[in-house]
């Protein structure tokens, strides 16, 4: 302030400390208050005469003092000569009424005339915490119902997980959703599904513990975290407790409204690790109760388990199937391209379920094989077409012969030689009306001992055929060693023949294969008469396929015979 008066530049510097927006306290080097400017006395609520010439720590709560004492001793202490200005630190005031506040100071330290003084610039900053923490909270919580939204229970998850792994015990998530809860919105309208999403949000809270949490994801969904759970059932009584919850109607603007919840549960660490895929089984869960029954809970199954659980189901079904007489063996013709009559029938399985209807071969076939079940079902089937077949010839059917399926697993388990000529014999069915149809993977797959087998077999006199011929990459080496009767073309071929050029250069080549190893050629799924004339021009044997019939029951294929 070089070229002023001194008095006048006292003056200015005293009119500026007054009208300062900033509160202003000076202390001597005993820390007793020197100046005290007009925003300090409105801040702590003091008049100058009250304060100066007192210890500066009277305006702050009494467990701050002694502290604070120490450091400003230090820092008076410290011999830098230059004014030593401190950061900005957070602190806590104390108002002449007793109130406490939060407050901004900076600190510096001034060297006049052989005596220093510390002084302090401080800032009341109730109001900014105030309008921060409002904001935090607006980010945090649901306007609507005031609990956690996803971004906080997001957050609490991650503790929650944190804490369970160092715990070494588990944490549940809920996915809540309110059955039907659009009804409510469509026909009230949104203001009455608002009141009800405030009434429930009070009832699920009254329902669980202070150390649960729940929060609001969106609309109807409500998440709610269960910690120290030391096994997951624990879940299911509070999944129960909270469905029951809704037994009671909710009553808003004067209706009354019945509501009911579905609720998945899904575990840390048991279902997986992460939060998104946490919450995400839980939906899962979630979708499922709501799908089975409204007004339930259910547990995510991994889909691990569920394939699992399903398989085993399917297997004791099956396994009822066989005993209970869910079986049945249906029959598809075989014409004769040439001359157009019906010489046979492929016995195809069925199985007519008391609750899923009829189930393909295709789903529980496999399934069969894999589970060993394929040999009672393989012999039942077996038994079966040939009593059925001995039965046509008996009663004077002009059908030659009957073709049943044989799989792989049938094969390697048990001797089917054996089995063959025990049910041949106890039948009474000629040989030669009984075709048997082997996979090309199958017999390709292990062809030495194929050989061997279908030797034994033949030797009994049954017809033998390589069923879905051109999906198994046949070797042609071993085809010519085979002592086989057919080839069955696979219906991916024949689906395309005449609209597909390749295809028909394949079956093409497959028939000429055929004669050319002096064997017949069949061709399954023959559907249009397009491709029975193709294939009766490509001198193909004999066809099968919805052009001809379906797979129907012995008593209308009989039908079809006459
Ligand atoms: P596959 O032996 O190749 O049997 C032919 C399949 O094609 C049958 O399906 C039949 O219904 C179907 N099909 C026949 N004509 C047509 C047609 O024109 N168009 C179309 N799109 N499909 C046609 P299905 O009965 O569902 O049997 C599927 C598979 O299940 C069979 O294939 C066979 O591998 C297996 N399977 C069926 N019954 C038995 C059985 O008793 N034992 C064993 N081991 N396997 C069986
Ligand atoms: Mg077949
Ligand atoms: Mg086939």
């Amino acid at each position: 302030m070089m070229g002023l008066d001194r008095d006048f530049e006292n003056a200015l510097l005293s009119t500026l400390l007054e009208l300062s927006i900033e509160a202003v306290v000076c202390v001597d080097e005993h820390q007793n208050i020197i100046l005290f400017n007009h925003r300090a006395m409105q801040v702590f609520g003091y008049t100058c005469d009250e304060v100066v010439g007192r210890p500066m720590d009277m305006l702050m709560p009494e467990e701050y003092r002694a502290v604070h004492r120490q450091k400003m001793q230090a820092f008076i202490a410290c011999d830098s000569a230059a004014p030593d200005m401190q950061q900005r630190t957070e602190v806590v005031g104390l108002r002449g009424n007793g109130e406490q506040f939060p407050a901004e100071t900076s600190v510096s330290k001034a060297h006049i005339n052989g005596t220093v003084l510390v002084i302090s610039i401080l800032q009341d900053i109730t109001e900014h915490k105030l309008a921060h923490e409002k904001l935090a909270h607006q980010a945090s919580y649901d306007a609507l119902t005031s609990l956690p939204n996803r971004v906080l229970l997001n957050d609490r998850l991650e503790h929650a997980f944190e804490r369970a792994r160092r715990d070494k015990n588990r944490v549940a998530v809920l996915f809540l959703d309110l059955d039907r809860f659009k009804n409510v919105n469509d026909s009230l309208g949104y203001a009455v599904g608002d009141k009800l999403l405030v009434e429930v949000s009070e009832r699920l809270v009254s329902r669980l513990r202070e150390e649960d949490t729940i929060g609001r994801l969106i609309g109807d969904e409500f998440l709610i975290i269960m910690e120290g759970l030391s096994k997951a059932e624990d879940a299911g009584v509070l999944a129960h407790k909270l469905a029951d919850s809704f037994a009671e109607p909710f009553i808003i603007e004067g209706h009354e409204l019945y509501m009911s919840t579905s609720i998945g549960i899904s575990i840390f660490p048991d279902d997986g690790e992460r939060k998104s895929a946490l919450i995400s089984h839980a939906d899962v869960a979630m979708f499922q109760a709501n799908k089975d029954d409204k007004n339930s809970y259910r547990f995510y199954l991994n889909e691990l388990t569920s394939a699992a659980v399903e398989r085993a189901r399917m297997e004791s079904a099956l396994r009822r199937a066989l005993k209970q007489n869910e079986l049945i063996v249906y029959y598809q013709p075989q014409v004769s391209l040439q001359s157009g009559e019906i010489i046979g029938a492929e016995a195809l399985i069925r199985w007519q379920h008391p609750e899923m209807g009829m189930v393909s071969p295709a789903k529980f076939i496999p399934l069969a094989e894999e589970c060993g079940l394929i040999v009672p079902i393989g012999e039942w089937v077996l038994r079966t077409a040939c009593a059925q077949m001995a039965t046509w010839k008996k009663r004077g059917f002009a059908l030659k012969l009957v073709a049943v399926n044989i799989a792989g697993a049938q094969i390697t388990r048990i001797d089917l030689v054996d089995l063959v000529a025990t049910v041949l014999a106890e039948t009474g069915l000629e040989p030669q009306c009984l075709e048997l149809e082997i996979t090309e993977g199958f017999v390709m797959g292990d062809p030495r001992h194929a050989i061997r087998l279908l030797h034994e077999l033949k030797n009994l006199g049954v017809v033998l055929a390589i069923d879905d011929f051109g999906t198994g990459h046949s070797s042609l080496a071993y085809l010519k060693q085979f002592p086989i009767d057919k080839l069955k073309i696979d219906q991916a071929f024949v689906r395309n023949v005449t609209h597909d050029s390749q295809d028909d250069a394949i079956v093409r080549a497959i028939i000429t294969l055929g004669h050319a190893l002096e064997l017949k050629v069949i061709a399954e799924g023959i559907e249009t008469l397009e491709q029975q004339d193709f294939l009766r021009s490509e001198r193909c044997n004999e066809g099968q396929g919805y052009y001809y019939g379906r797979p129907v029951t012995a008593e209308a294929l009989e039908q079809l015979l006459r």
